[in-house]
């Protein structure tokens, strides 16, 4: 997606009445795409013989994968129930009628050492395998559940790629005392301290028992932080917008970096902030919550909208262009 003052309404997804800023990330995501392969290959019998030859399907060890996880099992020439001559009519070019697809739309497998998830898509043209780098899972994609036998091999075909791909994801990130972690521009240090946890500002510290729950003490207390900050932003916009100021929370959704939902009939207007925004520069944060402040004026991402977040903000350009590019770092954060 290209990156212009003016975006076209479409390049954000929305749902209803809220409005906000997609992880353009998942529409960068790492994408292969299938051949359009002949229909006799949905045949069982040939799907067995490409698994004889360097395709290892879960069928041999009775639906468990070597990671553990749980795989349905492949249709196999041992699974195919061997009718009498009077019913192959009943078979229709190679496929049978009554059985059901070996695979389902949400079904996991093992390809390179990593979890591929299997999903329906009704408007895919063909089989494609996805690397969601939010969730840090390969996601292989069928059009039907009849194909989804055939996205499940692709994926085990291409565990070369999908290798090479997870490889190139940013390292997760722990959190763990000594760690400096950087909030709306300022660092903070992470160390360990008897007593309550808490975040102190004017030291750039966040102090914490030293146990188990060291990291989600820490990743509470960078919520809170977060949730405040926004407030203070958020109130910021609204004072040069002269409209009220909305419900704000901080939450941790995967595809988006905010969210604003207009006032309506009965109902205050509210924006949601993805708190990770925290650990991006100042300014990264700042645009979000003048581009959702903007919304409550304009519900729509027109010229009128992108006008109302040049007056309040300035160029939006190079913050959308920092999220498209480090979006995945803040993701990495805390896993
Ligand atoms: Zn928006």
């Amino acid at each position: 997606m290209g990156i212009a003052n003016t975006p076209a309404a479409t390049d954000f997804p929305s749902l209803h009445t809220r409005y906000g800023i997609a992880d353009e990330r998942t529409n960068n995501a790492h994408f292969l795409q299938g051949q359009s392969i002949p229909s006799a290959f949905h045949k069982p019998e040939q799907l067995f013989s490409a698994a004889c030859c360097g395709f290892p399907g879960p069928a041999r060890n009775d639906g468990e994968a070597r990671s553990g996880h749980r795989v349905p099992a492949q249709t196999s020439n041992r699974d195919t129930p061997h009718f009498p001559l009077s019913v192959t009519g009943l078979l229709l070019g190679g496929m049978n009628l009554f059985k059901p697809p070996a695979f389902a739309h949400g079904d996991r497998l093992e390809a390179a050492g990593h979890v591929v998830r299997l999903a329906i898509n009704p408007r895919a043209r063909r089989v494609s395998l996805r690397i969601d780098r939010t969730r840090r899972e390969v996601i292989a994609t069928a059009p039907t559940a009849r194909r989804l036998a055939e996205a499940a091999t692709f994926a085990r075909d291409r565990a070369d790629w999908i290798a090479q791909q997870m490889a190139g994801l940013p390292t997760a990130t722990p959190v763990c005392p000594g760690l400096t972690v950087s909030l709306f521009g300022q660092a903070f240090e992470l160390v360990t301290a008897t007593g309550r946890a808490r975040l102190d500002a004017e030291a750039g510290q966040i102090l914490a028992p030293d146990d188990a729950a060291y990291g989600d003490r820490v990743l509470r207390l960078i919520k809170v932080h977060s949730q405040r900050r926004f407030l203070h932003l958020t109130g910021a916009y609204c004072e040069k917008l002269s409209t009220a100021v909305p419900r704000v929370s901080v939450v941790d959704p995967k595809a988006r970096w905010g969210s604003c939902s207009p006032a309506r009939p009965g109902v205050g207007p509210s924006i949601r902030y993805s708190w990770r925004l925290a650990l991006a520069p100042f300014e990264v944060a700042d645009y979000v919550a003048a581009h959702e402040c903007a919304h409550l004026i304009e519900a729509n991402h027109g010229p009128r909208f992108w006008a109302l977040v040049s007056r309040t903000f300035g160029d939006p350009a190079p913050h959308r262009d920092w999220l498209r590019h480090n979006g995945t770092a803040l993701h990495a954060f805390g896993r």
